[in-house]
């Protein structure tokens, strides 16, 4: 595991709720070679895997997921907070570590049989990617991996989603 990477990560206790110890990493994507080595890292391993599009989840996921679809010559997906997609949507609802949301896709957005990578910036409980693969597979695409810069090991996200390949960069 890369520990240059791992030690660039910030801490912030108590964000956004009591309790809650945030992986910021806004301190990784401000390095230049930082954010590149990541890339690089993580889109090494999809090279010659045939991944379409790369799925991005709100907000953070975004950043990762566009990085890794220019790597591999793949299409971008957005997964968005309720009400920020114009078009018709799916709609899951999911935990959170600190709280309850809901995650939107357009309905048009992936062909079935598609390979599709899911890609976001931490692994937490689970719960945020278990919903984004029930979008996927709603659609009929076919889940290549889920792909996270970071995973927080303690709170055991891969049991949730243990019927799906998963790969993290960095383990907390
Ligand atoms: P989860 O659904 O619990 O796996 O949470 C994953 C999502 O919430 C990701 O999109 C993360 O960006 C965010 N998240 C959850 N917990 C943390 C944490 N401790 N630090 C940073 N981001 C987190």
């Amino acid at each position: 595991m890369p520990e240059s990477l791992k030690k660039i990560i910030r801490d912030v206790p108590d964000f956004p709720k009591k309790g809650i110890l945030f992986k910021d990493i806004t301190t990784l994507l401000k390095d230049p070679i930082a954010f590149q080595t990541t890339v690089d890292l993580m889109s090494h391993r999809y090279i010659g895997k045939h991944v379409d599009v790369v799925v991005g989840i709100e907000a953070r996921g975004f950043i990762v997921g566009a990085a890794l679809a220019y790597k591999l010559g793949a299409g971008v997906i957005l997964v968005r907070k309720p009400g920020k997609l114009p078009h018709k949507t799916h709609k899951a609802s999911y935990k959170l570590e600190y709280g309850e949301d809901s995650l939107e896709i357009h309905q048009d957005a992936i062909i079935p049989g598609q390979k599709v990578l899911i890609a976001d910036d931490v692994l937490a409980t689970g719960g945020t990617v278990s919903a984004v693969i029930h979008l996927i597979e709603k659609m009929g695409g076919e889940i290549v991996e889920c792909a996270f810069l970071s995973e927080i090991e303690a709170l055991n996200g891969r049991n949730k989603i243990k019927n799906h390949p998963v790969f993290s960069l960095i383990k907390f």
